[in-house]
């Protein structure tokens, strides 16, 4: 973690291979032990360069700390019959601990079939609806990776949570939604009050003023500024983008949900893009994938 006038920029990246390390250790001792490794298995449809990227990141991580990882790969003309042929091969190969389709799909494959047609238990992205209800009902489940990113970099910066309140711009079903549920949960790494916000919010201003924790997932740069953020409190930014700056070798500068130059010094703690939750996203799965493995969250 690195120290700005008082302001803890948390380092993601740091926090990642921590993880890794620990996942790297417990693989090792299952290869020792005689048992195969977990096997993560990515299916990706169409050459969109983001997606082929994150799935590019997934397999080498995988790899990183000894898993067996492997890529179906299909062209965009694939017909949902043999991607659905595809995922039921997956869910019977006792060889594959978890699996994930990358998202987005083709407009013409239904997405919510794809998700549904998956088994539980080998859903590691947690997007099934079944790891969506176990999680609302505190029950064992696969939590999406952003979200369970989220929770790690906090517990894991030593932030303090309980009682307070916590305000999650964004209410997607990847990202703010399930993130609400897990913030407002009856545990010691979590125990805030959450205000939920979305497009519709009004006076957001005043609300995320109030955030002891503002936790900012809504697809808009640099969107929260120093005025909507109150002293000390916790910044998180989930946000990603890419916008053209011309001083850049590239041509582009990656920024995030929040404008954090200006935002900066009015934290206590503040997760900088990149380098902050992108980092714990893929490395969620891999804790996910190993959860699958030892059979963790179904018997
Ligand atoms: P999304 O599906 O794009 O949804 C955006 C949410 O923000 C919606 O709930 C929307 O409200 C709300 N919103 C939009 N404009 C708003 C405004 N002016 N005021 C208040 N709320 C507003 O979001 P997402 O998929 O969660 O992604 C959010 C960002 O996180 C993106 O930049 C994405 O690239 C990034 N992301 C990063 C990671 C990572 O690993 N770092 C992972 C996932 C996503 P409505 O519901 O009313 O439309």
């Amino acid at each position: 973690m690195e120290e700005k006038n008082n302001t803890i920029v948390i380092d993601g990246k740091a926090i990642a291979q921590q993880i890794k390390d620990e996942i790297k250790k417990e693989v090792s001792d299952i290869i020792d032990s005689g048992k195969r490794p977990p096997h993560l298995v990515a299916v990706i449809v169409g050459e969109d360069g983001a997606s082929l990227s994150y799935v590019a990141s997934k397999e080498k991580q995988s790899k990183e700390v000894g898993f067996t990882s492997s890529v179906y790969r299909f062209p965009n003309t694939i017909k949902e019959e043999d991607l659905i042929n595809t995922i039921d091969f997956l869910n019977q190969d006792d060889e594959v601990d978890g699996f994930i389709v990358q998202l987005p799909l083709p407009k013409h494959i239904n997405e919510q079939r794809i998700i549904e047609r998956i088994d539980p238990k080998k859903d590691v992205d947690g997007f099934h609806p079944s790891n969506g209800g176990r999680m609302m009902y505190n029950m064992p489940a696969f939590i999406p990776a952003t979200p369970m990113g989220i929770t790690s970099m906090l517990k894991r910066s030593n932030i303090e949570t309980v009682g307070k309140h916590c305000v999650v711009l964004g209410r997607s079903n990847i990202v703010g939604t399930p993130l609400s549920v897990l913030m407002s949960r009856n545990n010691s790494d979590t125990n805030c009050t959450v205000t939920l916000c979305h497009s519709k919010t009004q006076n957001l201003k005043e609300i995320c003023l109030s955030a002891d924790i503002l936790i900012v997932a809504i697809g808009k740069p640099e969107f929260v500024k120093e005025d909507m953020v109150k002293n000390g409190a916790v910044v998180i930014d989930v946000g990603i983008h890419r916008i053209e700056d011309k001083t850049k070798e590239k041509g582009y500068r990656i920024v995030g949900d929040v404008a954090f130059e200006e935002v900066k010094n009015k934290c206590s703690y503040i997760s900088p893009v990149p380098g902050g939750v992108g980092m714990l996203t893929v490395v969620s799965l891999l804790q996910n994938t190993l959860k699958a493995y030892k059979k963790e969250v179904y018997q």
